[in-house]
Order: C-alpha cells, then structure tokens, then sequence
C-alpha cells in the first residue's frame, strides 16, 4: 500500500480541534439549550464504543443487517413501557424530535385519506406554542395550520379552544408534554378526549419532556404531574427524544403509536422500480446504526433507576432555579413550569433580557433568547440538565444573572428606530430584490459574510420588530450568506 498523500492524521484532528474552540461548550451545563449532559462518567465513552461497534451498518436493509431490528425492538420496549403503551403498541427510532413529529404528521394524514376519504385541505390542529417542526410538517405534507392561542397567564393552551377548533378536516390534534418555549404541559386528557369524541388522532409531543417526566413520576418523592402519555384515552401517538433527556448521542428519538396498525400508515414500500424493494419506516433511506447503538447502550448502561435519580436531580434544580430567578429585581419565570424548563422574562422596562443574554454570554453561559410571540413576550429559554444541578452550578449561575441584570439594565434596553420598524411591518417579504434584502441585513447589523456583531441584542430587537413572515424571508438570507461556496 503506498503513502497517501493527504494529511496526517494528528494534523487533521489538530485542525477539528481548533475549529471547535470557537463553539459553544456541550458539556458542563454551561449551555442551557441545544445540548444535554448528564455529567455522569463514561456515558459518552460507551456510546462511542457502541457506535464504533457498528460502524457502517445500514439500517436501511433490515433482513440483512438483523441487530438493527433488535437493538430498535429493545429501545422502543424501553419507550413503550415506560410512557403508558400496552401490548398493541408499535415504535419507530427516528433521528430526531423533528423526524418523529414530521412522521407522526405523515400518517395521521394518510391515516385520515385511507379511513375518512380527507383528501383535500386537512388541517393540523396546534396550539400556537406547538414546536416549529409541526409547521414544517404541515409545510412539507401539504395540511393547512390550525393555530390556537394559549392562555397568556398559564401558558397552556385551553382544551375548550382546541376542542372547539376540531372539523370534519383535521387530520391531527397536537399537544405538548411540555412545550419548547414555556415548559408547561397542555391538558393532554382534556384534548385527547376532544379528539377521540370527534373520531381525529391526538399526537403528544413529548419530545424534549418524555423522558424526563416519565422517569421523575416513578421517583418516591415526585411532584404532581398530570398523565400524558399513551395510557390517556384518545391519545394516539407520542413523540420522546432520546438525544435530550436520556443523554444519548445526537440523532435518536421514538415514536410510539397506539398500534401497527396505526404506525403503517406512515411507512413508505417501493417495490416497482427495478432496483431493490424498499420500505422505509422513516424519512430516512440508508440509516446509520450509530445512533441508534449509541442510544441502545446509554440507556442500557443508566437504567430505570438512574434515570429516575437524574430526573429528581434536575427536578429539584428546576424548582431551586426558579426560585432564584423570581427573587432576582426584574426577572420573573413565565407560565406554570412542571418541567425542566425555564422562560425567563423582564418585569422592568429598563432591563431588556436580550441585553441579559449577551452578558451572561461574556460571562460563559449561554441562555436561549425567545422573541416576543402572540401573548409570550421576550424571554430566556434554560433548558436545565443533569449537569448544571448541582449545588454549586446553580449557585453561581444565580450570582451571574444577579451581576448580569445589574449590567444590562445599566446598559439601557436594545431599542428599534420607529421609522425602521415601520418600514420593515410595510415590506412585502415575497417582493424583497436581492438588494433590498442586502439593505435590510445591514440596517439589522449582520455583515456581508452573514456574521452576528459580537452583541445580538440589536440584531434580537430588530427581528423581534419584524412581522414573522419578513423574518422568515430574511433569516434564510443570513444563513445563505455563511455557507457562500
Ligand atoms: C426539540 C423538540 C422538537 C424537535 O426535536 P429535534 O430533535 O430538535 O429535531 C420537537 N418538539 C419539542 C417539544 C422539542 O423540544
């Protein structure tokens, strides 16, 4: 074999190292979204050795790679036993929240086609905290969104509006156990019963809380939570990622439906082309196995009973980190939280909670801001986990907020020019010319290269003033602008 010509092997990792100096951290609970770590010792090191064992496996030919069928028997088993399933319950292992809800989407769709002849126009039916993914299904399947408002105090949508909401052409009745934005739990018995009376499938989308909240409530001191998961009638299919708070490697999330029957409708079979026959459980066609092990063995390796330890860990950090929130001047905790997640809000005009996220930014956490929506205003996305519970991290992420209020609010809020956002709520974002879109990004202060200044809160502001459709016509500009070649 001669000498390849390329790179070392040292000199290539040497590089990957460098590049992700400039990222955040995804250990430590310094970064409070987007990233979830258990803190336990030699979790990732396992699921590493798992992946590696199945290096270049393609779960795309079950038959013949026959240990992706038990591996994905056993962990929607896992899933199945522990939110509420039965012996007619069918899973599927997806790569994600996104995959799971873009699929739960998909066949209550055909589901509604082949039952109920729906045809044209079926509706997704959403309370408006729902996760975008939703949106994208609804974008990518061709259903029209429902959205129904939440309760602006609670944050949870009303199981009367939903129920009113239903026609003869939705195809799908979405709640959240929790939702992204405001960890609150919708009233999943109260919807789901809505739906069943109506003859209309009810998806919970446990996707970030599903793990959690069905560990925390085997916990002998748990708080009281209501049920939500496939053991509440009308509830007929469910979404849990495991890459969130089962701590697995990124890429692995389950789908659990009331049945095969059920989850058939959203498979797709092939067999008339002249290749292969296909049938694909998921959007996916060749399907690493990495994730999927790698998930297998963390769940394997934590157990029930860990879990449940995490859980009550993150558990009590939630309740102590709201608490600590609520006593600092300004800040209060949006909505009835029964997760473990964490909307932080401004009680005062003079501290502007974006100005907060880049000070705390300088200060080495990152806080997720969520701009003002319908009635949830401007706030801070924490997701806590298991990581960031302990005494000592919690202590100092409440002296930082206390130090990093202080700062913003001496700083002034991030404030729009009138004019600018008066021009901006009159653009007609389908008319916008390249250089319209050019001026815009400048007046938003992102550079040519699709750079953020080095504080966002300007930037946060003047999306925030944006009607959602021009952001929508604009984001995808500054992104586009980062990947040039
Ligand atoms: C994270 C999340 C999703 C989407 O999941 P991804 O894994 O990011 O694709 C959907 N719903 C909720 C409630 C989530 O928190």
């Amino acid at each position: 074999m001669p000498e390849l010509p390329g790179r070392t092997p040292a000199e290539i990792l040497a590089r990957l190292d460098a590049l992700r100096a400039a990222d955040l951290p995804v250990r430590g609970g310094r970064t409070m979204a987007y990233v979830y770590d258990s803190g336990l010792d030699g979790a990732e090191d396992l699921a590493l050795a798992a992946q590696t064992r199945v290096a270049g496996v393609n779960g795309l030919d079950m038959t013949v790679f026959p240990s992706v069928v038990t591996l994905e028997n056993e962990v929607t088993g896992r899933a199945a036993r522990l939110l509420g399933g039965d012996a007619r319950t069918a899973g599927v292992f997806t790569s994600g929240g996104t995959e799971s809800c873009l699929l739960a989407v998909l066949t209550a769709r055909e589901h509604a086609r082949r039952t109920r002849g729906l045809r044209e126009g079926a509706e997704l039916l959403l309370p408006a905290t729902a996760h975008a993914a939703f949106h994208k299904a609804a974008h990518l399947f061709g259903l029209t969104v429902v959205e129904v408002p939440v309760d602006p105090q609670t944050c949870e949508v009303r199981a009367e509006d939903m129920a009113a909401a239903i026609t003869d052409r939705t195809a799908l009745v979405v709640v959240s156990a929790p939702s992204y934005p405001h960890g609150v739990i919708d009233p999943v018995a109260d919807v789901a019963a809505a739906a069943a009376a109506r003859g209309v499938l009810c998806h919970v989308d446990a996707c970030i809380g599903g793990w959690y909240l069905g560990h925390l409530r085997l916990a002998p001191d748990a708080p009281d939570l209501p049920p939500f998961d496939l053991s509440v009638p009308g509830v007929t299919s469910i979404s849990a990622d495991l890459h969130k708070y089962g701590y697995t490697p990124k890429g692995a999330s389950v789908l659990l439906f009331r049945d095969a029957g059920l989850r058939r409708h959203g498979w797709f079979a092939q067999a008339g082309w002249p290749g292969y026959p296909v049938v694909n459980p998921t959007l996916q066609g060749t399907r690493s196995a990495a994730p999927l092990a790698g998930a297998w063995a963390v769940l394997e390796h934590i157990g029930t009973d860990g879990y449940v330890e995490l859980a009550r860990r993150v558990h009590a950090a939630t309740v102590r980190l709201a608490e600590g929130i609520t006593a600092v001047d300004g800040l209060r905790v949006l909505g009835r939280p029964r997760a473990s997640l964490l909307a932080v809000a401004s009680a005062d005009p003079a501290l502007d909670v974006f100005v907060l996220a880049d000070e705390m930014r300088t200060a080495g956490w990152y806080l997720q801001p969520q701009p003002a929506r319908g009635s949830s205003p401007a706030n801070l996305h924490l997701t806590v986990t298991a990581a960031a519970a302990g005494e000592d991290r919690l202590r100092e992420l409440l002296a930082e907020l206390e130090k990093a209020a202080a700062r913003a609010r001496a700083a002034g809020p991030a404030v729009v020019d009138r004019e600018v956002a008066a021009v901006a709520a009159a653009l007609d974002p389908e008319a916008l010319g390249e250089e319209e879109v050019a001026l815009a990004l400048a007046v938003a202060g992102v550079g040519e290269d699709g750079a953020l200044p080095e504080r966002t809160a300007p930037v946060l502001a003047v999306l925030q003033a944006m009607p959602p459709a021009l952001a929508e016509r604009l984001l995808p500009e500054v992104i586009g602008r980062l990947y040039r070649l």
